[in-house]
């Protein structure tokens, strides 16, 4: 037991022994003759310095003095006392021949001592007082030994629960619990502590730490899985001997014997069979430990074990946390990637696409969903169908597609196309029903097309079967008839008539080649089939070569066909053969559609606009013009005004111009004033 640093220091003092000083022989004789009987062992002394060395040596508890003595007299001998830190606890009780002398009294009381007595003296009343001091020092010295026990305690406890303040510093507990070790060994008063700790599983670490806060560390492998306390019970010693047996070691400590070691494994209350390290003390050559000391070591080792453990499962759960973190993050970027390419998938969708919940609110919408519709999600969101937007038949279909229970719906609406009025939009839409976990349903998707265009190509394919059909049958019809009339009244016609019957037929066949003809290109040119050879050409030079081959046509009819050549080359980008095409429909329909005596002029001009690379060509005559309700109907297929039906043609002329253009990324439009003539103009993209 070292360190007793706050606790008041051990009284040493033999509580059976009296000292006895008089000069007189007798007189201390008596005194030791009364007090032998009383168990006391009394013990004289014949003057102070005899009674000083005495006092010294046998450490009495209670010393009884003359007051008058030669050389040292009873007050000097008592303050000689008082100033010895070995005798200064013993009582001291005078003798006085003096009963009445108060003063001397005092003096003495003042100079420590407990008590006087009085010569001549009752034998029974001194025997009393001196047990009466002999209890008091008695209850004095078990009170000093209380305190150093409760002030050991109190120092105990206050490293105890700096220790285990220490043990809770995470991550860096392992320091703090090694810097509390001096003082662990101090308060075992040990040459030293070792603290084993098994940090990483196949690793055994020792600090060793001397009083004065030395230390030496060492490692070693430990081969099996786990620690167990009977493997450190046998790796301790010889270890530690080996740690000191080094002359070098900074601990100025040399290799214990194994009974100086005492150790006490750190296990888990839970886990005995496992240890996570111990706690070892080096004791001095002989010493040993107390209980009290053994308990001090138990819980030190009980913090250490705390503590380990708790920075195991502080290890793991930071390592859980990490792991969760990670989860959590690539979780979270995994749901951004697929909300980017869902919202990808969406916006770039041509079809309007709209989930509605199971409630009928709207939950998710697409830009095109939204532009058919007319609404914007980020004020519907969340919300039911509005009643107002119910006038709307689209919304309605939504609305019943939302409540129906069937699992998937098909309809087709109506609806006035707003950006183009005058014209229909043409809906579909498709339901399904979407399904929650539980299995309850959890909402409407609802996919919206805009068929229009398909309507329209459908419309277009009946009309074309219907024109085709039409135009097919008025010239066969009239070939049927002359060739009917030919073979009945043949022979009885004469040579003219025949001839003028043979004419007829010969041009409704010219006719009806020119239609399958016309037929034939349009398909080709619906169906890609017609390869574009697009080289630089002048248009210029094609519209000459072309209008070359027409001017007798032309001068058939008398019209005057004006055409003046460009100087300069202008260079588009075209399949010339296509182009000669455009070229030639065109003054066809000006020389068809224009009386005897017209004219017709054709002129090919580079635009003036910002494109200065477009070039146009214009096909102007005077002809009988069309009314403005026929204008924009005249390209498509089969489409004939009334008032040409005594000109022969196939209806297609115009559209076959049309295709070629806008394969050609070229436009085309007309101006034209009925009963005064007709401008068409085509531009086409210059060559680069
Ligand atoms: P068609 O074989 O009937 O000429 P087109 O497609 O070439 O077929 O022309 C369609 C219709 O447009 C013609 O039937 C005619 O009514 C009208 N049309 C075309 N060109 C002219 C024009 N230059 N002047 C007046 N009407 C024209």
């Amino acid at each position: 037991m070292a360190e007793t640093v706050n606790a008041e220091s051990v009284i040493e003092m033999d509580l059976s022994k009296v000292l006895v000083v008089d000069d007189n022989v007798d007189g201390r004789t008596l005194l030791k003759r009364i007090l032998d009987h009383t168990g006391f062992h009394v013990i004289l002394a014949g003057s102070g310095e005899e009674a000083i060395e005495k006092a010294r040596a046998e450490l009495p508890f209670l010393i009884i003095t003359d007051i008058m003595m030669p050389e040292m007299d009873g007050f000097e001998l008592c303050q000689r006392l008082k100033a010895d830190e070995r005798t200064k606890d013993a009582a001291l009780i005078f003798i006085t021949a003096y009963p009445g002398d108060g003063e001397r009294i005092g003096q003495g009381l003042d100079l420590g001592a407990v008590d006087y007595i009085a010569r001549p003296f009752d034998n029974r009343e001194l025997v009393a007082r001196v047990q009466a001091v002999a209890r008091a020092k008695r209850a004095e010295l078990e009170a000093r030994q209380r305190a150093i026990i409760v002030a050991r305690r109190n120092t105990e406890l206050e490293f105890l629960n700096d220790l285990a303040l220490a043990a809770s510093y995470f991550p860096g507990f392992h320091e703090a619990l090694n810097s509390s070790m001096p003082r662990l060994c101090r308060l075992l008063g040990a040459q030293a502590v070792a603290l084993f700790l098994l940090e990483q599983p196949h690793e055994l670490t020792v600090n060793v730490v001397s009083q004065d806060g030395r230390s030496v560390s060492a490692a070693s492998a430990i081969r099996s899985d786990g620690l167990t306390p009977a493997m450190l019970y046998e790796q301790i010693p010889p270890t530690l001997t080996g740690i000191l047996s080094d002359p070098q070691n900074s601990l100025g400590i040399g290799p214990p014997d194994a009974s100086q070691i005492h150790s006490v494994p750190l296990t888990i209350r839970a886990a005995q069979e496992r240890a996570v390290g111990a706690l070892a003390v080096i004791l001095k050559q002989g010493a040993s430990l107390t209980p009290a000391d053994q308990m001090l070591l138990n819980s030190a080792a009980g913090i250490v074990t705390v503590a380990m453990e708790n920075g195991r499962l502080f290890a793991e759960v930071q390592e859980f946390n990490r792991h969760l973190e990670q989860m959590v993050e690539d979780r979270t970027r995994r749901l951004i990637e697929e909300e980017k390419k869902t919202a990808t998938i969406l916006a770039s969708m041509a079809d309007g696409l709209l989930v509605l919940d199971a409630e009928g609110r709207i939950a998710a919408a697409n830009k095109v969903a939204e532009e058919m519709l007319g609404f914007h999600l980020d004020e519907m969101q969340g919300q039911p169908i509005l009643a107002e937007q119910l006038r709307s038949p689209l919304w309605r279909l939504v609305n019943d597609m939302a409540v129906s229970s069937e699992l998937t719906l098909s309809h087709t609406v109506d609806l006035p196309d707003t950006a183009k009025p005058g014209t229909v939009l043409s809906i579909a839409a498709h339901s399904a029903k979407m399904w929650g976990e539980d299995g309850q349903p959890s909402g409407t998707v609802i996919l919206l097309r805009d068929i229009t265009a398909l309507r329209e190509v459908e419309r277009m394919k009946v009309r074309f079967m219907a024109g085709v059909t039409h135009e097919l049958k008025t010239p066969l019809a009239v070939i049927r008839v002359h060739a009917d009339n030919l073979l009945a009244y043949g022979k009885r016609l004469p040579e003219r008539k025949k001839e003028e019957i043979l004419e007829t037929i010969q041009k409704q066949v010219v006719l009806l080649e020119q239609l399958v003809e016309d037929i034939l290109d349009l398909t080709r040119l619906d169906t890609g089939a017609v390869h574009l050879d697009r080289r630089p050409v002048d248009l210029g030079m094609l519209a000459d070569e072309v209008l070359a081959g027409m001017r007798t046509l032309a001068e058939a009819k008398r019209l005057v066909l004006r055409w003046e050549k460009p100087a300069t080359a202008n260079v588009i980008l075209a399949d010339d053969k296509l182009i000669r095409r455009v070229i030639r429909n065109l003054v066809d329909n000006a020389i068809k559609y224009t009386p005897e005596g017209g004219l017709i002029e054709v002129k090919v001009i580079p635009e003036a606009g910002e494109d200065k690379r477009n070039v146009c060509i214009q096909v102007r005559d005077t002809g009988i013009g069309i009314e403005p309700v026929h204008q924009n109907r005249i390209f498509e297929r089969f489409y004939r005004v009334d008032s040409s039906h005594t000109i022969p043609g196939t209806g297609l002329g115009l559209a076959i111009v049309r295709e070629i253009v806008e394969a050609h990324n070229g436009k085309m439009w007309l101006e034209s004033t009925p009963g005064k003539g007709s401008t068409f103009t085509v531009m086409l993209p210059g060559a680069e």
